[in-house]
């Protein structure tokens, strides 16, 4: 069974985030980029099937610009076989990020293709329901357990105040909750074999997707500054802070 991952390249998780003078995006001059954590969790999650004799092969795909390639190398250093880029310079949005998915779907043929819940850059949680809509093929969306067996998939998803197992029939897609694994780190003679693994380049166009953007971006803001906390001297005053100055009780 083949295994398809779609990794993107997102502002490190670590980074504090900067907006642009002008308000007008985020600003990513001189910041560190990685792949988005539930990317990492998905490229895991594959790479385990294999080494489970499950999975036959792993391909990592991500639509961006050139440099994204550096996050194809990372799933590559982790375990993928190969990878394939998608390039494009355009702010790729979810829908036109899942018809290019759907495509890679159309022409892989995985019987599993694993996506992160989330991008923790935009928050949109939808690429993979999109996907799954645009193929025709069932989804365990926010899985934290995924178990083959035959023809079937067991996943447990993560729901409010609880879990729900469901049972799909591969071919199918699975997003990745937290809790599915805990990626591993590349080792350096990894990193170095990652090198020379095989890397398709496409463009949106060889596929005929059309990538322009039809949602405009109108302002970016920070959150509102923290205010410095305060050490209180007794337990009354904190009582009288709390009471007349935050006016909580
Ligand atoms: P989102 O719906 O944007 O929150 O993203 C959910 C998941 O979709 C991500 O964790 C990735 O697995 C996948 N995805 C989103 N954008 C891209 C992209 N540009 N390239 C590859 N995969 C992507």
């Amino acid at each position: 069974m083949k295994v398809l991952v779609a990794v993107k390249r997102v502002i490190d998780y670590n980074v504090k985030i900067r907006v642009k003078a002008d308000h007008s995006d985020v600003d990513l001059t001189n910041v560190k980029m990685a792949m988005n954590p539930f990317c990492e969790i998905a490229v895991e999650e594959a790479v385990r099937l294999k080494e489970k004799g499950v999975a036959t092969e792993v391909v990592a795909v991500t639509i961006g610009p050139k440099a994204a390639q550096e996050q194809l190398r990372t799933a590559l250093a982790l375990g993928a076989d190969r990878a394939i880029h998608i390039e494009t310079d355009e702010r790729a949005e979810s829908l036109a990020v899942a018809k290019l998915l759907a495509k890679g779907v159309e022409e892989e043929q995985p019987g599993l293709t694993i996506l992160g819940k989330q991008a923790i850059d935009t928050d949109n949680n939808q690429t993979g329901q999109m996907l799954a809509a645009l193929s025709g093929l069932p989804q365990g969306t926010f899985a934290s357990e995924v178990a083959v067996d035959g023809d079937t998939l067991q996943v447990t998803r993560e729901i409010d105040g609880g879990l729900q197992p469901v049972e799909l029939t591969l071919p199918a897609i699975v997003t990745t909750d937290l809790r599915l694994n805990e990626p591993r780190y590349a080792k350096l003679p990894d990193i170095m074999k990652a090198k020379k693994k095989p890397m398709d380049v496409k463009t949106p166009a060889d596929l005929g997707v059309e990538v322009a953007s039809k949602v405009t971006l109108l302002k970016v803001e920070s959150p509102a500054e923290r205010k410095g906390g305060i050490k209180v001297g007794s337990v009354d005053e904190l009582v009288d802070k709390l009471k007349n100055e935050a006016k909580v009780l």
